[in-house]
């Protein structure tokens, strides 16, 4: 545990336990127990400190889900350069792999959806690393 959460863990039961002699302090003034309204008010206070912890927590786990999605849909995409199908000039458009992809154009504003075509090639070993040839006599 660091040095920040013990802080706030010290905060906390300070601020609860000042919380809980007010209540205390007020319950005193009823004529009742000064302990009574102190320990009760205390035991809430905790309760709900830690019910609002475990909100914020989910709340942060739920934002860190999300910026992380749009992270991961950020890297997905591609800025490729293409023309337009209607007036030919070229439009730099992200793209990604996982959905059909439009487009509409900055010069003619016509809606565009990008194609895409894949191909092959063989993997060949670069001539430098085939040079094994033994020395010929003359
Ligand atoms: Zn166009």
């Amino acid at each position: 545990m660091n040095k920040n959460a013990l802080l706030a863990i010290g905060i906390s039961i300070i601020i609860d336990i000042v919380m809980s002699m007010l209540v205390g302090l007020a319950t005193y003034l009823m004529r009742e127990s000064f302990w009574v309204g102190f320990l009760i008010a205390f035991v809430v206070i905790f309760v709900l400190g830690n019910l609002w912890n475990v909100y914020l927590i989910a709340k942060d786990n739920l934002r860190v889900k999300e910026i992380e999605a749009a992270n991961n849909l950020a890297k997905a995409q591609q800025e490729i350069q293409i023309t337009c199908a209607a007036c030919k000039r070229t439009n730099a458009i992200p793209i990604t792999l996982e959905k059909e992809n439009h487009f509409n154009c900055v010069f003619c504003q016509q809606e565009n959806v990008v194609m895409m075509s894949f191909s092959t090639a063989i993997t060949t070993t670069p001539l430098t690393a085939k040079i094994d040839v033994p020395p010929t006599i003359l």
